[in-house]
């Protein structure tokens, strides 16, 4: 695939083909947001989107009726999958279910049709199963915490990360928080790349307990920002960029530019409904250089500074 050029223009729609059925049918009815306007907000959108989607292991939250509907987290094929979804088994558990993934915007449709209003991949691809292409660090503020303190863990996510070599870039959650990401080139399998986010997160936590927590403990976590890390461990996921959250608003988790990183963008600011005229109004995708930014872990500025 082609990275885009910084100076390149917004992307074109792509037109999508597959027939949806029951167009109609109210995903988001607060909204107004039907069937088909996911589907045309997907097609906006998937030019950007298809690098961290397309060739990956996907879990999926469904809301077949809406997201005032009953809802189900499903991390494999199911009978009666849309054609245009496609099934790969996992090489270290073949004999149990494979799971979905995409390889186009037909596939995206598919997953339109069948109501995933969430798509969640992997951080590596099914070329490379074992080792991610992709860090996350998944920002979770606690109650009572200012949106500023958000935004400045966020920067403190991304100087740790700079420091180890990494570029890093920021999404809004669509949700609560800001994603901090940062590309690799496939290298280290999984319980490193854990083990390396597990040390950053704990780090934070103990250089300002005041601010931050490593570990999912609700009780201690009152004004501060847990630090997640557990993203980065085989079999689990984070919500894909332009990802659409099923939850009211219809917000999207987005990509945004570090500059753009300032308290009028909250972390639910880009939705369905206004996320196409800022694609139309962008002079670049913010996360242009994102794959030729993609350096090994452990591999990147430290080392280099050592001379090799
Ligand atoms: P927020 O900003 O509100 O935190 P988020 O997407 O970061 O939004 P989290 O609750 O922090 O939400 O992260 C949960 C992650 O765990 C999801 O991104 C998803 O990939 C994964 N996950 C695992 N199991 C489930 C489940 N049953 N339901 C929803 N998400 C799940
Ligand atoms: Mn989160
Ligand atoms: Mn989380």
């Amino acid at each position: 695939r082609e990275t885009p050029k910084s100076d390149a223009k917004a992307p074109k729609p792509q037109r999508r083909t597959v027939k949806l059925t029951h167009p109609d049918r109210l995903y988001w009815p607060d909204e107004g947001i039907t069937k088909e306007g996911l589907a045309d907000f997907y097609a906006d959108v998937w030019r950007l989107m298809a690098p961290y989607v397309v060739g990956r292991p996907l879990a999926l939250l469904r809301c077949p009726s809406g997201i005032k509907g009953e809802r189900f987290f499903q991390k494999h094929a199911w009978k009666g999958l849309n054609p245009n979804i496609v099934t790969v088994p996992d090489p270290a558990d073949p004999s149990e279910e494979p799971w979905v993934s995409i390889n186009d915007l037909d596939g995206m449709m598919g997953l339109v049709q069948s109501a995933a209003l969430e798509v969640h991949p992997w951080g590596s691809t099914v070329a490379d199963w074992e080792r991610p292409d992709i860090i996350i660090l998944d920002l979770d503020p606690g109650e009572d915490v200012p949106w500023q303190a958000v935004i400045d863990a966020a920067q403190e996510v991304r100087q740790r990360l700079v420091d180890a070599g990494l570029n890093p870039f920021v999404k809004t959650s669509g949700g609560k928080g800001l994603h901090v990401v940062a590309p690799l080139k496939p290298s280290s399998e999984w319980p490193e790349i854990k083990a390396f986010t597990k040390s950053l997160a704990e780090a934070m936590a103990a250089d300002s307990p005041d601010r931050f927590v490593a570990t999912i403990t609700k009780s201690k976590r009152h004004g501060k920002i847990l630090v997640d890390y557990l993203r980065n461990q085989r079999g689990q996921t984070a919500v894909a960029p332009y990802s659409t959250r099923a939850r009211p608003g219809a917000a999207v988790s987005t990509p945004i530019t570090w500059e753009e990183l300032e308290p009028g963008i909250g972390p639910a600011y880009f939705t369905v409904s206004n996320l196409p005229a800022r694609l139309a109004a962008m002079r670049a995708d913010p996360w242009a250089d994102f794959r030729a930014a993609a350096v090994p872990l452990g591999k990147g500025k430290k080392r280099r500074g050592k001379g090799t």
